[in-house]
C-alpha cells in the first residue's frame, strides 16, 4: 500500500481519502511502510478502545518488535532444528512486481492462490514441439487436432534444448518455472493453421485448426481438442464445421474429424461431450456455462469413467489410475513436462500485479506435507472444540491440503530466518505461536525494566530462555546464571504462561481457516506438550452491510470508529450481533441498530427510575411475582446454554425480547403503580439485575450504566453470570398464568367476532371431576399407555364418574386424546399439578374488568352460585374455562 501511495495509485487515494478520510497533508508519511503500520495499528487500537474491548493493553505489541523477532527466532531456530523446514525447488504464488511469494494477505481480497499441477503433452512437427497444457493427459488417445488462437501471437522459441511453439505470454510463464528460452521467431496464429503434426501417443497425424475460446494467457496458448470428451472441444468443432466461410481445403479437414471415445461412462453415450452440451443448450463456445459442463463431465469421468479399448494398453483401467500411469510413462520418454498453474486465477497482488507460478531455487519451506505431523494436527483437532461444529470439515481438508509453504521472503517487514538472513519470514509464518507471546509481552512493556540486569539488549536473550519459559526444559536457576535476570521474574513468566496456556478460545474468521488457524494448529502440535495443545477455535463469518458484502467498488465500506462515532458503540455491537449465528455472515442495517438505540436507551432510563426507589424489608410474594421470577429463571437458563455454544443472536432475543416481553405482561397484570408497589420494585429490581449482569458481555457501557443506576457498587463486568435457580422455578406459577393469558385471549376473541361491548363477563372453571380424569389421562399419556378404550372402562370403573354418564364417557376420551397428542415438555409441566383454577380465576377478576371494562363473575361448573342463563359451564375443560358474555 505504501507503494502505491508512492506512485499515487488514483484507488488507494480514493480510498484513503474516501473511505477512511485521511488527510492528504498526511499522506507523504504514509508513503514509509513503517509508518504506514503505525497510522493503521494505532486508528484500529482507537478503535477496540471506542466499541468497548476488554483487552489487557499491556501484552501489545507488532510482530517488527525486537523482543518479538527475538521469539521467532527462537521458534524458527528450533522448527528447522527439529526437521520441520526443507530447503528445495518448490513452485510458489509469486508477484513478478515485487518478486516475493504471495500469500493470502498479499492478494486483493484475501484469496489464497492455489497452485496446481498440469501436463504438457508435447506434439511433435518434425524437430518442431508443440507443448499443450492438459488436467486430463489420459484423454491424448481421443485427441482429433490442436486448436490456436488465430487472432493471437506465437513464437518459435528455443525452450531448454528443443525448439518450441507457444503463445507470447507464455514465454513469461515458462520462465518463471526454470525453463530457459530464447525466442527465435515471432508467428501469428494464422501462420500455424491447418498445418499437421503427430500425436506422441498415437502416433496419429493431426491438424492444428482455429479456436476462438483458446486463451493466449493460458498455459501455452495451444490446446489438444478432445471432442468426445471435452465440451469447449466439441463446441468448437461444430461451430467450425458449420462455419460457411471455410476454404475448401480446410472445409475437407474439418468434415473428416469425428470425436473418438476413450473412456467409458455409465448412463452416458460413446461421446459424453456431446451429450452433455446437448443437454446444457450451449451453442456458442463463449458461453461461461461451458466451465459448468465441462467441471461437471471431468468430475463424473475421473469418478465414474474407466478407459476404453482405444486407450490400449490402459482399457479397463480407471481413470485415476490411467492418469498416473501415462503422466509416469510420458514424462520417462520425454514427451511430457509439468506446467504449474494458479487454479483460481486470475489473482491479483496487492500491488496490482497478476499473481503467476514461480519456482525458487533452494528456497525455504515449512514441510507442512510431513504425514507424522499431519497425524499430530489431525489428533489436536479431533480433540478441539470448533464453533460453528459446521466447519470441522473444512479444518480436516486443510490439514490434509497443506503441503510445503514456502515461509521466506527477500523483502517486506519481518524477522530474518536465523541462520540464512538474506531472508526475511513472511507474515502467515511468522503468527502461529503469537498467543504464548503476551505472556512476555507484558513483561517487557515498560522499557525493558523487569530485565534490567541483563545488560545487553533483547536480541541476545539465549535460547535457553525461551526453552524454559515455553516449553519448561532447563531451570531457571541457570538462565539466572547466564543473563542475570533475578529468578522471582523468570519463574514468574514461567508460571503465568502455564497459568494461561493452553489456549481456550481462538476467535478468528472462516477465511484463515485454510491458512492461519491450521497452520496454528500444525505449530502448536510440533513445538508443545500435549496439555498446550489449543482447546478450542471459532471461526467467524463475515460482517455484510445491508446484505451485501462490504466493498470498496460497492462504497458500502464503513471503517469502525465512523461507525461509533455514528450510532454508538453498544448499538453497533448488538446490531452485529443479533442478526446472524455463527455459521451465517451477520447483517449490518442502520434501521436495526436504530431500534437497538431505543431498547437500550430504554433499558437505562428504566434502571435509573428503579434504582432511585426504595425496597423496604419483606413483603409477601404472589403468584404474579412468582411467575416473573420464575419466567425470568428460565430466560437466564436459556441464555446461559445459548452463551456457551456463542449463539449470540439467540441471547439478545432472550435478554431484550423475551424478558420485555415478560416484564410488560407483569406490568399489565398488576394495574396502575399505586397497588402492590414494594412487591412490584423488588421483583423488577431483581429483573434488571439479571438483565445488567447477562447484557454486560454484549452492551459493556450500557451495562454498567444499568448496574450503577440500579445502586450496585463495582462493575457488572466483575460481576458473577446470573445463576440458574431451582428454587425460583415454579410450575404452578407458570400455569396459572397461562390460564389467564389464554382466558384473557378467548375472550378478546369473542368479544371481536360478535362486536359485543360487555357489561360482564362469567368464567366457569371445569368441573372437579373433570380435572380429576384429566390428571389420569396426563398419567397414562406419560407411562405411554394410550389406549383409549382402556381408559374409559378405567375411568368409568369409579362410582362417582360412572353416575355422570355420558358426559364423562365423552370428556375422557376428549381428555386422553388431548394428553397424547400435548407436546411432551406441556405434559410434563402439568402433570401432576394440583391447581385451583377457581382461586386463580377470581384473583385476576380486578385485571379482567380493567381489561375489559365489565363485571367479571367467576363460577365452577356444576354449582349454582353462579347463574348460567345459556348453559355454558359445561362446556369447560381444564386450563380453559367456559365464557359466557352479556
Ligand atoms: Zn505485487
Amino acid at each position: 500500500m505504501a507503494k502505491r501511495l508512492s506512485q499515487n495509485d488514483p484507488e488507494i487515494v480514493k480510498t484513503f481519502t474516501e473511505v477512511y478520510r485521511i488527510p492528504r497533508q498526511k499522506f507523504d508519511q504514509l508513503k514509509e511502510p513503517k509508518r504506514m503500520a503505525e497510522y493503521f495499528r494505532t486508528d484500529i487500537k482507537k478503535g477496540m478502545i471506542e466499541i468497548g474491548y476488554s483487552i489487557d493493553w499491556r501484552r501489545e505489541f507488532t510482530t517488527i518488535d525486537h523482543m518479538y523477532n527475538r521469539f521467532i527466532q527462537w521458534h524458527f531456530r528450533w522448527v528447522n532444528q527439529h526437521g520441520y523446514i526443507t530447503k528445495g525447488t518448490h513452485p510458489v504464488a509469486w508477484c513478478p512486481n515485487d518478486k516475493n511469494p504471495v500469500g493470502t494477505v498479499d492478494t486483493q481480497g484475501d484469496i489464497e492462490p492455489e497452485i496446481g499441477e498440469s501436463s504438457l503433452i508435447k506434439f511433435r512437427q518434425d524437430e518442431i514441439v508443440y507443448p499443450t497444457a492438459t488436467l486430463r493427459p489420459e484423454t491424448v488417445f481421443g485427441v482429433t487436432n490442436l486448436w490456436v488462437n488465430q487472432e493471437a501471437q506465437y513464437v518459435q522459441a528455443r525452450v531448454d534444448e528443443e525448439q518450441w511453439i507457444v503463445s507470447l505470454e507464455a514465454v513469461a510463464t515458462l520462465e518463471h518455472q526454470n525453463h530457459k528460452i530464447s525466442i527465435e521467431r515471432e508467428l501469428s496464429g494464422k501462420e500455424l493453421l491447418w498445418k499437421t503434426l503427430t500425436n506422441p501417443v498415437t502416433q496419429a497425424i493431426i491438424p492444428i485448426l482455429p479456436a476462438r475460446f483458446v486463451e493466449p494467457d493460458n498455459g501455452t496458448g495451444i490446446v489438444m481438442s478432445v471432442p468426445g470428451h471435452a465440451p469447449y472441444d466439441y463446441q468448437a468443432l461444430t461451430e467450425l464445421k458449420t462455419n460457411p466461410s471455410l476454404p475448401d481445403h480446410a472445409k475437407a479437414i474439418v468434415e473428416k474429424i469425428e470425436p473418438i471415445s476413450v473412456i467409458t461412462l455409465e448412463g452416458f453415450s460413446q461421446s459424453p461431450a456431446v451429450g452433455i452440451v446437448k443437454k446444457y443448450g450451449i451453442t456458442d463456445q463463449k458461453d461461461p456455462r461451458l466451465a459448468e459442463a465441462t467441471k461437471d463431465l471431468y468430475s463424473n469421468e475421473f469418478h465414474n469413467g474407466s478407459m476404453n479399448e482405444n486407450a490400449k494398453p490402459y482399457t479397463g483401467q480407471s481413470v485415476e489410475q490411467a492418469r498416473q500411469a501415462i503422466i509416469q510413462e510420458l514424462t520417462n520418454a520425454g514427451k511430457l513436462a509439468k506446467l504449474y498453474e494458479i487454479l483460481n486465477k486470475p489473482i491479483i497482488c496487492r500491488c496490482g500485479t497478476k499473481v503467476v507460478v514461480h519456482i525458487v531455487d533452494n528456497q525455504w519451506f515449512i514441510n507442512y506435507g510431513d504425514p507424522d505431523w499431519k497425524k499430530q494436527a489431525h489428533l489436536c483437532l479431533d480433540q478441539m472444540a470448533i464453533l460453528p461444529e459446521e466447519r470441522r470439515n473444512e479444518f480436516n481438508y486443510a490439514l490434509d491440503w497443506l503441503k510445503e509453504r514456502a515461509c521466506a521472503r527477500k523483502v517486506g517487514l519481518g524477522t530474518r530466518l536465523p541462520w540464512d538472513p538474506d531472508w526475511i519470514i513472511e507474515a502467515l509464518s511468522d503468527s502461529v505461536i503469537y498467543m504464548a507471546y503476551y505472556i512476555l509481552a507484558k513483561y517487557l512493556a515498560k522499557d525493558w525494566v523487569s530485565f534490567k540486569r541483563f545488560e545487553k539488549s533483547p536480541e541476545d536473550l539465549p535460547d535457553a530462555f525461551f526453552d524454559y519459559i515455553f516449553l519448561g526444559e532447563g531451570s531457571a536457576e541457570a538462565i539466572t546464571r547466564e543473563t542475570r535476570i533475578s529468578k522471582r521474574i523468570i519463574e514468574g513468566i514461567r508460571k503465568e504462561f502455564t497459568y494461561f496456556y493452553p489456549v481456550d478460545m481462538r476467535h478468528s474468521a472462516k477465511d484463515l481457516v485454510s491458512n492461519h488457524l491450521s497452520m496454528y494448529i500444525f505449530h502448536h502440535t510440533a513445538l508443545f506438550p500435549r496439555n498446550l495443545w489449543p482447546k478450542g477455535i471459532v471461526a467467524n463469518g463475515f460482517v455484510l452491510m445491508e446484505r451485501a458484502k462490504m466493498s470498496k467498488s460497492l462504497e458500502n465500506i464503513i471503517p469502525l470508529r465512523q461507525a461509533i462515532a455514528e450510532f454508538g458503540a453498544d448499538p453497533l455491537r448488538i446490531g452485529v450481533l443479533s442478526t446472524a449465528e455463527l455459521n451465517q455472515d451477520t447483517d449490518f442495517s442502520e434501521s436495526i441498530v436504530a431500534t437497538i438505540q431505543e431498547r437500550l436507551v430504554n433499558l437505562v432510563v428504566q434502571s435509573r427510575k428503579l434504582g432511585r426507589r426504595r425496597v423496604s424489608g419483606k413483603t409477601s410474594s404472589s403468584t404474579l411475582d412468582r411467575w416473573m421470577l420464575s419466567r425470568l429463571n428460565s430466560a437466564a437458563q436459556t441464555a446461559t446454554t445459548a452463551m456457551e455454544k456463542l449463539r449470540v443472536r439467540e441471547v439478545i432475543n432472550t435478554i431484550l425480547y423475551n424478558i420485555e416481553n415478560d416484564t410488560a405482561w407483569y406490568q399489565r397484570r398488576l394495574g396502575p403503580r399505586k397497588k402492590s408497589r414494594e412487591g412490584r420494585d423488588r421483583v423488577l429490581k431483581q429483573v434488571f439485575d439479571f438483565k445488567a449482569r447477562m447484557i454486560a458481555p454484549l452492551a459493556p457501557h450500557v451495562a454498567e450504566e444499568m448496574w450503577a443506576s440500579l445502586g450496585n457498587k463495582g462493575m457488572v463486568a466483575k460481576a458473577d453470570w446470573p445463576e440458574f435457580r431451582e428454587s425460583l422455578h415454579d410450575s404452578a406459577a407458570e400455569a396459572a398464568e397461562s390460564i389467564i393469558r389464554q382466558t384473557l385471549d378467548d375472550t378478546a376473541e369473542i368479544l371481536r367476532a360478535t362486536g359485543l361491548t360487555p357489561k360482564r363477563i362469567m368464567y366457569y372453571s371445569a368441573a372437579l371431576w373433570k380435572w380429576r380424569v384429566y390428571q389420569k389421562a396426563l398419567d397414562m399419556a406419560v407411562k405411554s399407555q394410550s389406549d383409549q378404550g382402556t381408559f374409559i372402562r378405567d375411568v368409568m370403573s369409579e362410582p362417582e364418574l360412572r353416575s355422570i354418564g355420558k358426559p364423562a364417557a365423552d370428556f375422557a376420551s376428549k381428555a386422553i386424546r388431548q394428553a397424547t397428542q400435548m407436546k411432551e415438555e406441556l405434559r410434563k409441566s402439568r402433570v401432576g399439578l394440583e391447581l385451583k383454577e377457581m382461586n386463580i380465576l377470581e384473583d385476576a377478576i380486578d385485571f379482567f374488568s380493567r381489561e375489559f371494562k365489565a363485571e367479571i363473575q367467576v363460577g365452577q361448573e356444576g354449582e349454582k352460585r353462579v347463574s348460567d342463563p345459556k348453559d355454558r359451564a359445561r362446556s369447560a375443560e381444564p386450563y380453559r374455562p367456559a365464557i359466557f358474555i352479556e
